[in-house]
């Protein structure tokens, strides 16, 4: 009986594309008459993560014809390296790149310090890290504390920022293979002087991939947001996406849909022209059932302060409005 059950719990994968068995997840079993206990020891997984696993282990077990009852208990193990408290990680992730992504993932970030909040950001564009540009720190490079070895973030405009791109020189591409991003972001996560952080931010490289699969079982996300433009190629990817964060051994709750670079006013008749398709991330959201937080106007301000390397929500106050809404909303379907 016990041989089965130790199969069936070799068929779940949970972390690193490892079994639970050889990962060292599963501390103990306990078969008892009519109920099998399964002790597990993890290290703070969100809930979905843990919601995931119990369903797979569930699952395996059935199949294996074994009918007893089944309860899983979960020891969480907090990582004794870090004093860090991440309330909840959010990331914001898109199709293409170039919609805007981080961009927005700047401007919710100072939304939220606005509000009050304790916020990071964690830049993990491998394919572009641009969030040290957008925050006018991209001279600077990551100092380690010397008694441990933890990394300190940076600190801009009241967002503690850690970016892979301080780690490449200037124009220098970063081709780092799947497993070297994994390592890197897991000592982003565990191995940095985050403190207390309400929020954390993730801007995720665009697309779906192999990287994207070990970031997110690596991170233990709150949920994502999804940024898109309105044109029918940029949306068929974020279909893709939206796919991805769905399938079972990932799925993770999509909080909503932004509409970036809705429109732009037209300088003649002062009207608004829809460059890229009136209302495709709105209509897109509605057919996928996902939230629709918001739009987002074409504007050369926002294009300008991101080029100087300031948050645009600090200057101006229209844009400044746009985000708070946004930032509300997200905070709303967290459900805080
Ligand atoms: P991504 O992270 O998706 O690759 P970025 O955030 O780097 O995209 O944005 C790409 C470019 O578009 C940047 O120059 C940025 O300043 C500009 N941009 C983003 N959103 C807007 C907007 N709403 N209006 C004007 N320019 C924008």
């Amino acid at each position: 009986m016990k041989k089965k059950i130790e199969k069936a719990l070799e068929k779940v994968i949970f972390i690193d594309n490892k079994n639970i068995v050889e990962s060292g997840l599963v501390k103990k079993i306990d078969l008892l008459s009519n109920e099998i206990i399964i002790y597990l020891s993890l290290s703070n997984p969100a809930m979905h993560l843990k919601n995931r696993l119990i369903k797979e282990i569930t699952h395996s077990i059935k199949n294996q014809n074994i009918l007893d009852t089944i309860r899983i208990k979960m020891e969480i193990k907090s990582d004794t390296k870090t004093k860090s408290v991440i309330k909840n990680i959010i990331a914001i992730a898109s199709g293409k790149g170039g919609v805007g992504k981080s961009t927005i993932a700047t401007n919710i970030a100072v939304s939220l310090v606005k509000m009050g909040f304790h916020v990071g950001l964690l830049d993990a564009d491998i394919y572009g890290p641009s969030i040290p540009l957008m925050f006018n720190i991209e001279e600077k490079s990551v100092n380690f504390q010397h008694k441990n070895g933890m990394m300190n973030p940076i600190t801009s405009y009241g967002v503690k920022i850690l970016s892979i791109g301080f780690f490449s020189k200037y124009g220098q591409a970063i081709v780092w293979r799947g497993p070297m991003v994994t390592k890197v972001l897991r000592q982003f996560m565990h191995e940095t002087n985050w403190g207390k952080l309400d929020f954390l931010i993730v801007d995720l490289p665009p697309g779906t991939g192999d990287i994207h699969l070990s970031l997110l079982q690596e991170i233990s996300l709150k949920g994502i947001v999804i940024v898109s433009t309105s044109q029918k190629i940029a949306l068929s990817d974020v279909n893709r996406s939206v796919g991805m964060f769905r399938i079972r051994s990932i799925s993770v709750p999509i909080l909503g849909i932004i509409e970036n670079m809705s429109y732009v006013f037209s300088k003649k008749t002062k009207e608004k022209c829809y460059f890229f398709g009136k209302n495709g991330v709105r209509n897109f959201s509605k057919k996928m059932n996902i939230f629709f937080l918001g739009e987002i106007p074409m504007l050369q301000k926002i294009r300008e302060y991101s080029d100087l390397g300031i948050p645009v929500i600090l200057e101006n106050e229209h844009i400044r409005n746009i985000f708070l809404k946004i930032t509300e909303n997200i905070i709303h379907k967290l459900q805080l």
